[in-house]
C-alpha cells in the first residue's frame, strides 16, 4: 500500500530535543567524550581584550576547526554554512538552534590572527596526545619517523627560475611572502644557502620546488610525523619544506620536543634510509636511541674496483689495511665535506699487482671515513637483528596514516599559504588522526566474557 505523502513543515511548536538528534555511536559523539578542552578559556584569556565586543568563543572555533578537518570541510565559508545546516554539527559545537554560528570572515581573522600567535593548535593537539597516554595508547620504546610530500597552494606554472627574486611591493605586502622574506634571516632558514632553489613560487615561497610525491614537478611541504608504532600514535607533527636536509633535522627537534613536553624518550627509532645518513644516526647513537634505519651507503662501487668495504679498519690503530695488506692513513684532518681521509703510500701502490683492481687512474687509494663511521657501523649490526626486522615491519603504520590523511581526510593539497599555514593545517590533520583513535578505544565496548 502506498504510504501519505509526508514533509508536514507548516507546525510552529515542534516537540525536539537536539540531544536525541545525535546517535549514540556518532563519530562526533565519541570523539566529545575522549576530547577535554576545559583548559582552553583561560590559556586563550591573555589574547582577548577585556574591552569591546564580545568575540567568537575559542571552544566553539576549535571545534569547528575539528570538524572541517574531520570531515574534509577546509574552506572556512563552506565551515561555517554546514554548521549552520547539520545538527550533529551543532550539537559538537554546543550551539542550539537558534545560536548563530560566526561569520566566515570573524572565523578567518581570529584563527590567522590570535589563535596562530598564541600557538593554541600546538597545545590543544599536545593535550590529545596527553589523552592517548592516559588511555595507555603509547607505548614510548619504539618511534617511527617520516615525511610525506603534500601539495602546496601554488601553480606551478606560476614561478620565478633561479633563486634570486626581484620582489614588488605588491607581492610583498601577501602574508606568505613576508614571513618568507623575515625566515630568510633566521637560524634556519627555508631555503639551504648552500644549494639554492631551482624556482621559487611568486605566493608561496617557501614551498619548495619538487618532484617527489605524486610524481609530478610541482611547489611542496612535507608532512613530518614521529609516532609511537604500538598504536600508531602520531606524537609530534613538523611541516617543513620539502627537502630532505629539512625532514632530517625535523626529526631531532620532535624527539627533543617529545621528550620535554611528553617526558617520553625511545628506545629505538625506525625510518627509511633518507633518514639512514651518518649525522643523524650518529645523533640518534649520541642519544641513547638505537638507530633502526638503513644505512646510507655509498661504500659500493660498479665499476668492479675495490669497494670501501674490502679494507678493514683498525679502530686501535686507527688506520685502514687494504686487500693488498698495506696501509692507509690519516692525517686527523677534518676536510670541508666533513670526512676524514686515509690514503695509502704512493710507493706500495705503484708497486702493487692489485692496483688496476684498486685505484686504476689515482696515484694511490684514498677511503673516507665519517665522523659518524662507528654509528654506522652500529646501525649496520642492529640491521641484522630481529628487533630491527620487527621495527620495519611497523614503521608501515606511519604510511597508512599518510594515507588517512591525504585520501580520508583531504590532504593531498594544501588550503593555507606560507610554512605557518602548513604548520596548521598539519597539526589540525594529527589532531584530528589522534582523536579518532582515542575515541575508538575509549568507547569500545568492554570485551565479553567467554561463554562457557
Ligand atoms: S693499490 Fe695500494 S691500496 Fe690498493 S691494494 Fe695495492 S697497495 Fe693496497
Amino acid at each position: 500500500m502506498m504510504g501519505a505523502p509526508v514533509g508536514r513543515q507548516d507546525r510552529l511548536f515542534y516537540e525536539f530535543d537536539l540531544e536525541d538528534m545525535v546517535a549514540g555511536d556518532h563519530l562526533l559523539r565519541r570523539i566529545d567524550t575522549a576530547l577535554n578542552l576545559s583548559w582552553l578559556r583561560g590559556e586563550m584569556k591573555p589574547h582577548y581584550s577585556h574591552l569591546g565586543c564580545p568575540s567568537v568563543c575559542p571552544d566553539l572555533m576549535i571545534r569547528m576547526l575539528l570538524i572541517g578537518y574531520c570531515y574534509s570541510i577546509r574552506s572556512e565559508r563552506r565551515l561555517c554554512q554546514e554548521v549552520k545546516m547539520n545538527l550533529a554539527y551543532r550539537w559538537f559545537c554546543g550551539l542550539g538552534l537558534e545560536d548563530k554560528v560566526p561569520h566566515h570572515s570573524t572565523f578567518s581573522v581570529n584563527r590567522h590572527g590570535r589563535f596562530r600567535e598564541s600557538d593554541i593548535l600546538r597545545k590543544v593537539f599536545e593535550e590529545v596526545v596527553c589523552g592517548c597516554m592516559t588511555a595507555g595508547l603509547v607505548g614510548g620504546e619504539g618511534f617511527a619517523v617520516d615525511a610525506s610530500v603534500i601539495e602546496a597552494d601554488a601553480s606551478r606554472f606560476q614561478r620565478i627560475e633561479g633563486p634570486e627574486v626581484d620582489w614588488t611591493d605588491e607581492q610583498r605586502s601577501s602574508r606568505p611572502v613576508r614571513e618568507y622574506l623575515v625566515a630568510l634571516d633566521n637560524e634556519n632558514p627555508p631555503i639551504n644557502p648552500t644549494q639554492k632553489p631551482k624556482a621559487i613560487s611568486p605566493t608561496d615561497p617557501a614551498a619548495a620546488w619538487t618532484t617527489r610525491g605524486r610524481h609530478k614537478v610541482m611547489f611542496g611541504y612535507s608532512l613530518n610525523y614521529l609516532i609511537d608504532m604500538e598504536n600508531a600514535v602520531i606524537l609530534d607533527v613538523e611541516a617543513t619544506p620539502t627537502r630532505i636536509s629539512k625532514e632530517v633535522d625535523a626529526t631531532e627537534t620532535m624527539i627533543e620536543r617529545t621528550e620535554e613536553r611528553f617526558a617520553l624518550k625511545p628506545d629505538r627509532l625506525a625510518g627509511d634510509v633518507a633518514y639512514g645518513t651518518g649525522e643523524m644516526l650518529g645523533w640518534l647513537v649520541d642519544h641513547d636511541i638505537d638507530p633502526h634505519i638503513p644505512v646510507w651507503d655509498k661504500a659500493k662501487r660498479g665499476d668492479g674496483t675495490f669497494s670501501r668495504t674490502d679494507f678493514i679498519y683498525d679502530k686501535a690503530r686507527d688506520l685502514y689495511i687494504c686487500p693488498g695488506a698495506k696501509l692507509l692513513k690519516t692525517t686527523g684532518r677534518l676536510h670541508s665535506d666533513n670526512i676524514y681521509r686515509y690514503i695509502a703510500s704512493k710507493h706500495d701502490c705503484d708497486a702493487c699487482p692489485l692496483k688496476p683492481k684498486c685505484c686504476p687512474n689515482t696515484p694511490a687509494r684514498r677511503i673516507p671515513r665519517s665522523p659518524n663511521e662507528a654509528a654506522r657501523d652500529m646501525t649496520r649490526a642492529l640491521m641484522e637483528t630481529e628487533a630491527y626486522a620487527l621495527s620495519s615491519g611497523e614503521r608501515k603504520k606511519i604510511e597508512a596514516l599518510f594515507g588517512e590523511a591525504k585520501h580520508i581526510l583531504s590532504m593531498a593539497r594544501l588550503r593555507l599559504r606560507g610554512l605557518t599555514g602548513a604548520h596548521d593545517e598539519f597539526l589540525l590533520t594529527a589532531t584530528v588522526q589522534n582523536l579518532k583513535r582515542l575515541a575508538n578505544h575509549t568507547t569500545r565496548p568492554p570485551p565479553q566474557p567467554m561463554m562457557t
